[in-house]
């Protein structure tokens, strides 16, 4: 993405230099066509290599663009603390840009999610605060950054209901996407990914629909846990970084197709496979974002081509069950699969 036309009083000079070199470590990553057979059958897929980014997940996209356009609206000023709420990838995001621009950040996290994540957004010099159930959790953690920003001299962020949010994947991931796939004279069928805030399924979603109307978007949610299927937190699941307890409001579900849906002990084991057969290590939500394209592929035929995103790296997941064997069930997808091969798809000159 261009820093090149820019008209702010607070976006000048240094600063904006500083974006325009940010935006060479963040976006562009690579594009993968996976091979795989499913019940005995050929099959391939593509997928967006988020893990390529600055901070190795798909959340940097939407961190710089939110702290670009706060520049340019004048909604932020040097010294000010960035104070988030999120479920990891986005603290790692906003400490690493936000540390970068020079800004003290706070990063508010339900205390459940992986001690990784803790520990990365600390060494950036970010300060961590736990929530913890009793607290209040994910809807706490929100609380609590309006509660701090009171005070003033705070910058909230506000990913889940920031429209830079969406308008980072519409004007970087989805125009990545139907860039690359272009390049192969392929146009996209559908395309698939877990929802966290739903930045990413909003803005590739009306990125690919503008140049192609007839594409399918779909939204993915765990199946222990379908906020947003029945439109409240019920359960819970290990797919850190989807499904945060409520749905959203960047997230319009009348403007996207039905809902798939992941069992979180599939997604381990699709996220393992991907890891041991193809050396593609990511986390969990990529094997979710997986089997959710394997599915459409069943439903829309073989010569769909559908497409999903791997939005982070398996190391941030080394103490939690990803690593560990995971039961088996008649159900799951996973155990159906076999990843053959993949070949790259080259990135865009930008
Ligand atoms: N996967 C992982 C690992 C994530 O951290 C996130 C963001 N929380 C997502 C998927 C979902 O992305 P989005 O917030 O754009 O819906």
């Amino acid at each position: 993405m261009s820093t090149e036309i820019v008209d702010s009083a607070c976006l000048t000079g240094l600063l904006a230099d500083k974006f325009s070199h940010l935006w060479d470590l963040v976006g562009n990553t690579p594009m993968l066509e996976l091979h795989y057979r499913y019940k005995g059958r050929p099959g391939k897929l593509y997928v967006k290599c988020e893990h390529y980014n600055l901070t190795g997940s798909i959340k940097d996209r939407m961190a710089l663009n939110i702290l670009f356009e706060a520049y340019r609206s004048c909604a932020i000023k040097p010294g000010d603390t960035i104070v988030e709420a999120t479920s990891g990838n986005t603290g790692i995001a906003f400490a690493a840009i936000g540390r970068a621009l020079g800004h003290p950040v706070k990063i508010i996290m339900p205390d459940w999610l992986s001690k990784e994540r803790f520990d990365i957004i600390q060494s950036m010099g970010a300060e961590v605060v736990r929530v913890s159930r009793q607290e209040g959790g994910f809807l706490g953690s929100i609380r609590l950054c309006e509660a701090l920003a009171a005070n003033g001299g705070v910058f909230l962020p506000r990913q889940f209901e920031n429209g830079g949010n969406q308008e980072a994947h519409a004007k970087t991931t989805g125009a990545e996407i139907w860039g690359q796939l272009s390049q192969q004279g392929l146009i996209p069928d559908a395309f698939v990914a877990g929802v966290g805030t739903g930045g990413t399924v909003m803005g590739v979603g009306h990125c690919l629909r503008m140049y192609h109307p007839a594409v399918k978007v779909h939204p993915l949610e765990p199946a222990e846990s379908p906020t947003l299927t029945t439109g409240h937190k019920v359960g819970s699941h290990r797919i850190q970084g989807i499904s945060d307890e409520f749905i959203p409001a960047i997230v319009k579900l009348d403007e996207l197709d039905e809902v798939v849906q992941a069992n979180d002990g599939d997604s381990i084991i699709m996220a393992q496979k991907l890891a041991s057969e193809l050396g593609l290590a990511v986390g969990i939500s990529s094997g979710a974002n997986v089997i959710g394209a394997i599915k459409l592929r069943e439903k829309m035929g073989e010569e769909a081509i559908v497409v999903t995103i791997l939005a982070d790296s398996n190391k941030k997941y080394l103490s939690t069950d990803l690593v560990k064997e995971e039961p088996v069930r008649d159900s799951y997808i996973s155990t159906d699969t076999v990843f053959t091969d993949y070949t790259s798809i080259a990135r865009l000159n930008r």
